[in-house]
């Protein structure tokens, strides 16, 4: 029986860095995974998360309980990122002092993804929602934690935000609903994976009150909070806008401090559900189901991780530098859409009502990605996406010369 496991693929883009490892290109560069590099192309801890890490290891008081954290995570972490979340990101005050709002620290995005999954598939929802294209592991968490299908919106199509035919989709689809069973559908809260392009605010005002009406369930999923404009709270639009509806069927928001705090391995995010006022029952009803599907998973959350950005959350003056640490990154990633497109006039990089964050889709072919790959040693996923965090002032000239060739 053991014979029926077959090979799996592997993984689009981690596989990746496997194999630049071992390339003896000597201009060689990543920009396959989504980590933030420096000018000198260091991956380093940001200046706040350092300060919060040496505060820790100098004080007893703070760092010596290396006994288990509740399953749902330590209480603090939970006040302090619900604050953030909903009293600073947005004006959800209300939700939290009715006691409206569902909350667990979670392993990342990913494991907040997963654990989101695993309640709507076994008790909400059957189908769920996902852009074309997505994060590569969209598709792999909701099918692992229990959706039965899964089906894609047309996202971005030709070179373009397409968000008519993403509508008409959803419309299309509508009498075929169960109504008992209502879809859920995957929202980037800001920096779309893979495209870098999202839609604008007056977008978002046509999109929502159609998911809105149709009875869709939102899963907003926010891994790259201040790194679209620099600006933690800015960036928490969509969860504002998010917030102006009632969901009858909550609203899952999927929080992940990877990308902003630079804490990727730590494991460090929230899972947090807007539940309906009514019936009172509800919310303690979710609360205890999140905690069974964590028991049965992996019991609790890591604790180290969550106590560094606990402090940055919660000592003022860390947290004052961890927005500039913010600003500087996302400074640094416009700035480098600026020099690609000096040297290569593709205006596709610098449109900022746009075009933000991390990820940058150059539009390049399967066939030109593997010839900048196999001949020029640079490295992007496989359907054309560029993390700009691997560019910095000693490759980008290397870089944009590469891509001339390849396009021309
Ligand atoms: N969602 C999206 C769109 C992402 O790009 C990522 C990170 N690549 C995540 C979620 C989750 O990342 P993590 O689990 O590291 O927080």
């Amino acid at each position: 029986a053991l014979l029926r496991v077959t090979k799996a693929p592997a993984d689009k883009i981690l596989g990746l860095t496997a194999k630049f490892n071992v390339d003896l290109h000597p201009n060689k560069i990543n920009l396959t995974v989504g980590i933030y590099k420096d000018n000198n192309g260091r991956v380093t801890t940001f200046p706040s998360v350092a300060s919060a890490q040496s505060m820790l290891d100098s004080s007893l008081d703070l760092n010596n309980d290396l006994s288990y954290l509740p399953i749902t995570g330590s209480q603090d972490y939970q006040d302090n990122v619900l604050n953030f979340l909903y009293r600073e990101s947005s004006n959800g005050h209300e939700l939290l002092e009715d006691n409206r709002i569902t909350f667990v620290q979670t392993l990342s995005g990913t494991g907040a993804l997963a654990v989101a999954s695993k309640l709507l598939a076994t008790f909400v929802s059957k189908v769920v929602w996902i852009p074309n294209p997505s994060w590569a592991n969209h598709a792999n968490v909701f099918q692992w934690n229990g959706f039965n299908q899964i089906k894609y919106y047309t996202y971005y199509e030709n070179g373009k935000l397409d968000i008519d035919k993403w509508l008409k989709e959803l419309k299309d689809n509508y009498s075929s609903a169960d109504p008992g069973w209502p879809s859920s559908i995957v929202l980037h809260a800001c920096c779309h994976n893979p495209t870098g392009v999202d839609p604008t605010i007056e977008q978002w005002k046509q999109i929502l009150p159609v998911i809105h009406d149709l009875g869709i369930i939102p899963i907003v999923d926010m891994a790259y909070q201040g790194m679209e404009s620099g600006d933690l709270m800015k960036d928490a639009y969509l969860l504002r806008m998010c917030l102006e509806y009632e969901w009858p069927n909550g609203l899952f928001v999927c929080q992940s401090f990877a990308k902003n705090m630079g804490l990727y391995g730590e494991r460090v995010g929230s899972l947090s559900v807007v539940v309906p006022p009514q019936p009172k029952e509800l919310k303690n009803n979710i609360d205890s189901q999140l905690k069974k599907i964590v028991r049965g998973i992996y019991s609790s959350p890591p604790g180290y991780g969550s106590r560094v950005a606990n402090l940055v959350l919660s000592n003022p003056a860390l947290k004052q530098q961890w927005f500039t640490d913010v600003k500087g990154m996302s400074d640094r990633l416009w700035n480098i859409r600026v020099e690609m497109h000096k040297r290569l006039n593709w205006p596709s990089l610098i449109d900022f009502k746009t075009q933000h964050g991390m990820f940058y889709f150059t539009g390049l072919n399967p066939y030109q990605v593997q010839i900048l790959q196999e001949q020029y040693g640079i490295y992007l996923t496989q359907d054309g996406r560029m993390s700009l965090s691997g560019v910095n002032s000693s490759n980008v000239d290397y870089l944009c010369e590469s891509l001339h060739q390849v396009v021309e």
